[in-house]
């Protein structure tokens, strides 16, 4: 009976196969490491073979639990984003390491790009900034210094894509496709454009002809090569991690909002099929694309949130583990006027001062590990709050906050998250949203489900719920701790 999804979860750490039922119950998984290659400082990259093998070597183990490739209904692949590999379409082999989302090596070329005065052109046509984070700069930077990457486009026979690009080209045995999500975080997608766009392309210096289709998100995008898995599977889900969780968190409906927290936090609203322009910083993106259809959000990125607690952790010893900051943070009444602005890799939006750096204010000799572990929980509050501040000034006020990610577990973070915001806060169960998504995605485009609103109704489990419930004049007096610490971070 195929009635299971088999969702590819591949993130920068590690990559995993999930099973799902069709209802969204979460079954079975499979799980590698990825070796991360740190050739320089500020550069980052992946081996794409090891990604495949992994993949592949997951994939099979899970369909193995599931009880054979007969039993899967569809595949679903969601992925780190901005990452960039290149390979020969002939030989379908790597030609380099693929250069990782947070690889700053292109930072040249974005600044000589910003003092050409491109930015807010590129900023109105792709709905980003000009930042070595997105896909195009990196593309470019393998042309000029990779000599294989640079034949390959003179014969003809090179293809680029972000990592779903590259699996799909494996899965299927040659197709050369991105879906929209990802293809709209490379700079070289116009946010309203069908296929990556020929004037970008000419500006970031990436020929047309070495990029994929731009395809659906949900339907019948590819199945897999015959004899890879003994049945050939329907690949019909397709979606860039962050979108693929705001999906799976059911923010299928203009102004529905969720935020990850994970190492970094990731803020989306739905803003429907109004193509998003944001004037003070925060991205416009891709949501989804069923039958060509488009959806787009708006997206705000906080640099450091659970990486403040491993911090806190690993090099000042505070806790031993993570999950210690909330009964740490409960111990006291307040943080005693401790306060903490995480910018320990300076801040991302709304404020984007990449030279600020992290600072702890209001410390005196009462102050001691509980007040530093909940004036660091607080601030994933704060940065919140100025978030929810950028979203509103933008005209998209969040009614309630939908939260995911490792650090969600906490459940002091959580209320006060609701209190700070003064909104409601929901988490789901299960918390792995953005492999949900992309088996809603694949659920709904094998056609398990007439629509994906469905899918997601369906499949996306019990909430726990939090109301706001705090003073006004304490909260008041919070948000003006925070920004008076601000102003010297
Ligand atoms: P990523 O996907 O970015 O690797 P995860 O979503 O797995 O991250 O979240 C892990 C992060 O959350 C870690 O930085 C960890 O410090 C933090 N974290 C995990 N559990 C808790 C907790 N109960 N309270 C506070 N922080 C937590």
């Amino acid at each position: 009976m195929s009635d299971y999804i088999l969702v590819l979860d591949e993130g920068t750490t590690s990559t995993r196969a999930m099973l799902f039922a069709g209802d969204g119950v979460f079954v079975a998984s499979a799980q590698k490491e990825l070796t991360q290659h740190y050739p320089q400082s500020g550069w980052v990259e992946h081996d794409a073979a090891e990604i495949w093998d992994k993949t592949l070597a997951c994939a099979l183990e899970v369909i193995s639990k599931a009880g054979g490739a007969a039993c899967i209904a569809a595949i679903g692949i969601t992925n780190q984003r901005e990452t960039v590999v290149a390979w020969d379409k002939t030989t379908g082999e790597p030609l380099t390491r693929a250069i990782v989302w947070q690889d700053r090596r292109t930072e040249p070329f974005c600044s000589e790009l910003r003092g050409g005065g491109y930015e807010a052109d590129v900023q109105r046509r792709t709905g980003l900034l000009l930042d070595p984070y997105f896909s195009g700069t990196k593309m470019r930077w393998m042309l000029d210094n990779v000599p294989e990457v640079k034949a390959a486009a003179e014969k003809g026979t090179l293809a680029f894509g972000t990592i779903e690009s590259w699996l799909m080209f494996k899965l299927t045995g040659g197709a050369h496709v991105s879906d929209a999500s990802n293809a709209s975080r490379t700079l070289l997608l116009e946010l309203g454009g069908e296929q990556f766009d020929q004037g970008l392309c000419d500006l970031f210096g990436v020929p047309l002809a070495a990029l994929p289709q731009v395809s659906d998100m949900s339907g019948a995008m590819g199945e897999t090569a015959e004899g890879l898995f003994g049945r050939q599977i329907p690949i019909t889900g397709l979606a860039g991690d962050q979108q693929s969780a705001t999906i799976g968190q059911a923010c299928l409906t203009p102004g529905e909002t969720k935020a990850t927290y994970g190492t970094g936090a990731f803020v989306l609203t739905n803003q429907g099929k109004t193509i998003p322009h944001s004037e003070n910083r925060l991205l416009g993106t891709v949501l989804s694309q069923i039958g060509g259809e488009r959806t787009y959000a708006i997206e705000g990125s906080v640099f450091v949130a659970g990486s403040l607690v491993q911090w806190l952790r690993d090099s000042l010893g505070i806790v031993e583990v993570a999950s210690q900051t909330e009964e740490l943070a409960r111990s006291i009444p307040d943080s005693g006027g401790v306060t903490i602005v995480p910018a320990l890799a300076g801040l991302g939006a709304p404020h984007w001062r990449a030279d600020a750096r992290g600072v702890i204010t209001g410390l005196s000799f009462a102050s001691g590990k509980a007040e530093l572990a909940r004036a660091a929980l607080e601030a994933m509050a704060h940065q919140t709050y100025d978030l929810a501040q950028a979203f509103a000034a933008h005209g998209t006020a969040w009614g309630t906050l939908r939260i995911d990610g490792g650090m969600a577990a906490n459940d002091w973070m959580a209320q006060d998250l609701a209190n700070v915001l003064n909104l409601p806060v929901e988490r789901p169960g299960f918390v792995e949203t953005t492999a949900l998504g992309a088996a809603m995605l694949a659920a709904a485009g094998a056609g398990l489900y007439p629509s994906l609103a469905s899918a997601a109704q369906k499949m996306r489990g019990k909430l726990a719920r939090f109301e706001p419930d705090m003073d006004e004049s304490v909260r008041q007096a919070r948000l003006e701790r925070w920004r008076e610490a601000l102003a010297v971070a």
